[in-house]
């Protein structure tokens, strides 16, 4: 096992690793801006270096910054978390050509996975069914592209192959406005992503979005830890997420889970992984795949038991898996809301300091964050400040448990998403379960109108 492991990221998730670290007897190296030199998350590590500014791109993105402080901590392996490097392969071969260890996969599995187009395929040839749409990347040919979207039908959706975090999408409706839409999100694609390549999927109207968690060893060994349902989005970004999936037929999920694992068997996946799939009328449709541990890997390792980011660390290291699929068993319901430093309904965000900041707790009750009373929360990062998990023996128990963990939380300073999520818990069509991606958004337009 590893002496000592760097945390290249900052926030929860990074004391979420700091702390799976501890539980291996792992030391661990602390990188952070300047921004977030006073937390005390940082000085819970055992060493901490600043790798620059506040500004992300000086520092959690600044590569060479990142492996200097690997080299005189004299750490072995680093932990990218999740954004920032964490599905960047360039960054995945720099560490292991610097002789550290990668924690996630190999940098050619990150770079197949990362372009959606080569990860589609990927998946077709494993036998994973996916959204039916263009076989690769769009020409520039008008005919061309008119005779795909006739083939699969209006609305279709045009996608950047490299993109992500909900960016980089048009819904297209009507045949005039098809040409004009490809061009402008290859535009869009080429400033954001740095890859003009775009593709085009049949636009699902009511799906939920389903997504299986995977765990393998390198090698071919792999296994699937259930399904989470991440339905409730607003632009495309998660809201509320939970395991399992409400209401879908066991056995159907079984039979996507092991396509799954099959995939990761054929591309020797190594680490941690999702498999992100739209589910509609009975079916599922694959969009694509994360190859790094995701926020809302909590609600899994409630119900599994098994803790996510120990068995990354430990696949890295090189351990086998020491899991086969039928010790994998489901128990319970988990619940995770995800408590953005917003305004609950402009969505404005609200960066700044928290006087009081009073956590829930008892029996079924996660709170994984990094926030103190007199914490400030910085205006450069991402506003999501603390995830809070419940779980219980049905969905319905951990549903009261949510409600009454919200209730008890108190946040002074900042205005927080807790009233917008209490609404939700509350609310009688996500109680009954299955709503589609687009119920949170059907319901604030419908708040909006009747103002
Ligand atoms: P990203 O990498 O940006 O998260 P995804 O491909 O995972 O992109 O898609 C994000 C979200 O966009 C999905 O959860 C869903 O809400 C919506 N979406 C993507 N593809 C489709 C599609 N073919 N039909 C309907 N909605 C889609």
């Amino acid at each position: 096992m590893f002496k000592k492991i760097l945390i290249a990221n900052r926030g929860e998730i990074a004391l979420r690793i700091q702390r799976a670290c501890r539980e291996l007897g792992i030391k661990t190296v602390m990188v952070h801006s300047e921004a977030d030199a006073d937390t005390k998350y940082i000085r819970l590590a055992d060493e901490s270096v600043c790798i620059g500014p506040a500004s992300p791109t000086l520092s959690y993105l600044n590569m060479p910054a990142i492996i200097s402080a690997a080299e005189v901590t004299d750490a072995e392996a680093i932990h990218p978390g999740y954004g920032f490097l964490s599905e960047n392969a360039d960054f995945a071969q720099r560490v292991e050509s610097s002789g550290f260890v990668f924690i996630g996969p190999r940098p050619e599995t990150i770079q197949m996975m990362g372009d959606k187009v080569s990860a589609k395929h990927a998946m077709i040839k494993a036998g994973v069914p996916v959204v039916p749409g263009s076989e690769g990347a769009l020409s520039d040919d008008p005919e061309e592209i008119h005779e795909i979207a006739h083939r699969i039908g209006f609305p279709v959706i045009i996608k950047a192959a490299g993109g992500g975090g909900g960016r980089g999408m048009r819904v297209v409706h009507t045949e005039a406005a098809l040409f004009n839409a490809v061009q402008m999100t290859k535009t869009e694609a080429q400033a954001a992503f740095n890859n003009p390549d775009v593709y085009m999927e049949k636009y699902l109207e009511n799906p939920r979005h389903i997504e299986i968690q995977v765990l393998g060893d390198g090698k071919g060994e792999a296994v699937w830890l259930g399904e989470r349902d991440c339905s409730m989005q607003r632009r495309h970004q998660k809201v509320i997420e939970e395991a399992p999936a409400p209401g879908i037929d066991r056995k159907l999920v079984e039979k996507i889970g092991e396509n799954c694992v099959n995939a990761c068997r054929q591309m020797k996946y190594r680490g941690a992984g999702t498999f992100e799939f739209l589910y509609e009328n009975g079916q599922f449709y694959f969009i694509e795949m994360n190859t790094r541990i995701q926020v809302e890997h909590t609600v899994t390792e409630c119900i599994t038991g098994i803790d996510l980011v120990q068995a990354q660390i430990r696949i890295a290291a090189g351990e086998p898996l020491n899991l086969k699929q039928k010790d994998i068993c489901l128990k319970g319901h988990a619940i995770e809301c995800r408590i953005n430093a917003e305004d609950p309904y402009t969505f404005v965000p609200s960066p700044g300091l928290i006087n009081i900041w009073h956590t829930p707790g008892g029996n079924g009750v996660r709170m994984d964050s990094h926030v103190f009373s007199g914490y400030r929360v910085p205006p450069y990062y991402d506003s999501m400040i603390a995830k809070l998990i419940t779980y219980g023996a049905n969905r319905k128990q951990a549903l009261d448990k949510m409600d009454l963990a919200l209730s008890e939380m108190i946040v002074e300073g900042i205005k927080t998403n807790i009233p917008l999520h209490q609404e939700l818990v509350q609310d009688d069509r996500f109680r009954q379960g299955g709503v589609s991606i687009h119920y949170l958004e059907q319901k604030l337009d419908a708040k909006r109108s009747q103002k």
